[in-house]
């Protein structure tokens, strides 16, 4: 059975005292649930969050990385680096990565390449932006950012690969992709999953929406058969809101 996950990506959001703060509220009110509770802080307070974490249910992972292993790329973050503070996840393909630094399909495959080596774990994030929408391409889209991207990997390492699917159009403007529109697109990933690497890769692949998620759709979005939780930006600041939509399950 595939796993359902709601993942918090903070962004660059919090200073160290300000991320203390907000796991104090995540802490008190964690308790068990069906899914698979992740945050992603700043990378300068991934150590502070792992340690304040790591005996609870919340999994603190990484909101990007860099493909190289060591070198001269002043101002990123290895694998191995992220390992090293106890991170075991890392969120990749970010639409904010692709349109802000210019990550291109081409970055991302070598980026899981060097998650995958390291034995992490990747949430790769895609999605269209609202002309794509507009114009009826958004399956295209969505095709060509996975395919590019994922499909020169063997089946096997799907194990260790979560997607996102994350309209552009609905990232931190309120603006939420309807639980139809989510499951249409989830159904058609999953399928062109199924149609490369067999059903049972693509029944085990878990697909989180991601897109102005809140505790008032969260419920009705995750009801979906094929949205298997969420990738949460702006609610997830808030304790109140990030455990609201766990408990959406
Ligand atoms: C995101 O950035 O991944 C995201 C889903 O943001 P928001 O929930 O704020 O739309």
């Amino acid at each position: 059975m595939r796993k359902q996950i709601v993942a918090g990506n903070w962004k660059m959001n919090n200073d160290l005292s300000q991320t203390e703060a907000l796991i104090t509220a995540l802490k008190a009110q964690i308790k068990t649930t069906n899914a698979e509770v992740m945050v992603a802080p700043t990378a300068t307070n991934l150590w502070q969050a792992y340690n304040s974490l790591k005996n609870s249910e919340i999994e603190v992972i990484a909101q990007n990385m860099h493909f190289a292993e060591n070198g001269a790329y002043t101002g990123e973050i290895s694998a191995n680096m992220l390992k090293s503070v106890g991170v075991q996840t890392v969120i990749l393909g970010h639409s904010e990565r692709r349109a802000y630094f210019n990550e291109t399909d081409d970055m991302l495959a070598k980026k899981v390449d060097a998650a995958l080596a390291n034995n992490m774990r990747v949430i790769f994030c895609f999605g269209e932006e609202l002309a794509d929408r507009k114009s009826g391409n958004e399956e295209n889209i969505v095709e060509n950012q996975i395919k590019n991207a994922l499909f020169h990997l063997e089946a096997s390492a799907f194990k260790n690969i979560v997607l996102a699917y994350e309209p552009v159009w609905a990232i931190g403007t309120g603006e939420t992709a309807s639980p139809e529109q989510a499951q249409d697109m989830h159904a058609f990933i999953r399928k062109i999953i199924a149609n490369t690497y067999g059903n049972e890769v693509a029944n085990n692949l878990s697909i989180l929406y991601g897109g102005s998620c809140k505790p008032t759709n969260a419920k009705e979005i995750f009801s979906k058969p094929d949205v298997d939780g969420g990738l949460i930006g702006g609610a997830a600041l808030n304790a109140d809101d990030f455990f609201a939509i766990v408990n959406a399950f």
